[in-house]
């Protein structure tokens, strides 16, 4: 497969990528996905929903189903009409019309891995971070962006949350199946969070809202034991004794490799015109990597499907 040219690869596994992966297969494409690499971050194969709970909106799926589980189910599908498959990432892109080149992790630096006619750039979009001391080295010692992935080291300790979105509210609501108490930090007193998630937060009494307040360190010595808060309206510092703190403030796109060659907005996401298409002729986008606005599986799943048709169309340009 190394060294061979494509006429459509695709880069990403979540339900953009996947869904372009089924639409392309059954265009008779043929396409390559370089999925990701296991990690505990949005950038893994299958992307955000395998770090997350119940999708109770995508919809055919009545009672809800688990993230993960949704996220097998595409893979299984886009395999079954043959899309294929390669565990690795896109390290480095040549873009150029109808001959993209990509280097892959898994293959090394010398050689580009693939070359591909049509590029599908479905990378999504991975956690920010706070910043603050002490968050980086206690990542995966109490500090998390994943409550799905860590939850269960919780039982009957007492935690915290940070954001006020859905993805908080979420984490948090999660989260009270095994700690005795979480609390939720958010810097306003306004949660953004939509209200059917707001009406379940504030109806869990496991769940405790610190208003108007930020992080400002992690402290534990190999272990998270608290972090520090300050409350931005009256400017008061506070300890709050925790175990863990879940990260949950949002999300930037993966768009690194493609500064430089692809047209960006201002906040990193690609930017798109007349349905997927980007600034390269032969180089498509779809999912959360060129949305910042709706990010929801089912508009990127869509996105997808968009991205394998303008794929499509513009390969039979080519003739
Ligand atoms: P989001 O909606 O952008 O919310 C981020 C939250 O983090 C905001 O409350 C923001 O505060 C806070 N924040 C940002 N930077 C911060 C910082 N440096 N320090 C402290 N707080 C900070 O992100 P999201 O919750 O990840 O949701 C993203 C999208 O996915 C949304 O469209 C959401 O509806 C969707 N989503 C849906 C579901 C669901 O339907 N089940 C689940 C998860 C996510 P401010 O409010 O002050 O800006």
């Amino acid at each position: 497969m190394a060294g061979s040219q494509r006429d459509v690869v695709i880069l990403g596994s979540g339900p953009a990528g996947l869904t372009a992966a089924v639409y392309a297969a059954r265009a008779n494409l043929h396409p390559l996905v370089i999925e990701g690499e296991p990690s505990s971050t949005s950038d893994q194969p299958g992307g955000q929903l395998m770090l997350t709970t119940e999708v109770e909106n995508y919809p055919g799926f009545v009672d809800g189903i688990l993230g993960p589980e949704l996220m097998q189910r595409f893979r299984e599908q886009a395999a079954r009409v043959g899309a294929e498959f390669v565990t690795g990432k896109a390290s480095k892109v040549d873009l150029a019309p109808g001959n993209s080149r990509i280097w892959a992790t898994h293959h090394g630096d010398e050689e580009p891995f693939v070359t591909a006619r049509a590029l599908i750039v479905a990378t999504g979009a991975r956690s920010i971070m706070l910043g603050v001391p002490g968050e980086d080295t206690l990542l995966g010692h109490g500090v998390s962006t994943c409550a799905t992935c860590d939850g269960f080291f919780f039982r009957g300790h007492e935690i915290a949350v940070v954001g006020g979105g859905d993805s908080a509210l979420e984490e948090a609501i999660f989260l009270t199946r095994f700690a005795d108490k979480v609390t939720l930090i958010h810097r306003r007193k306004e949660l953004r969070a939509s209200k059917i998630m707001q009406d379940r937060a504030f109806a869990n009494d496991k769940i405790d809202f610190r208003w108007d307040s930020v992080v400002t360190e992690v402290v534990g010595n190999g272990k998270v034991a608290g972090v520090g808060l300050r409350n931005v309206v009256t400017g008061e510092e506070d300890h709050l004794p925790v175990t863990g703190l879940f990260v949950a403030i949002g999300h930037e796109p993966n768009t690194a490799i493609f500064r430089g060659q692809l047209e960006l907005l201002d906040n990193n996401y690609i930017v798109t015109h007349d349905g997927t298409r980007t600034s390269v002729e032969s180089v498509f986008a779809a999912g959360d990597v060129q949305d910042h606005v709706y990010r929801q599986a089912v508009t990127s799943a869509g996105s997808g499907c968009m991205a394998a048709i303008d794929a499509e169309r513009y390969l039979e340009s080519l003739g």
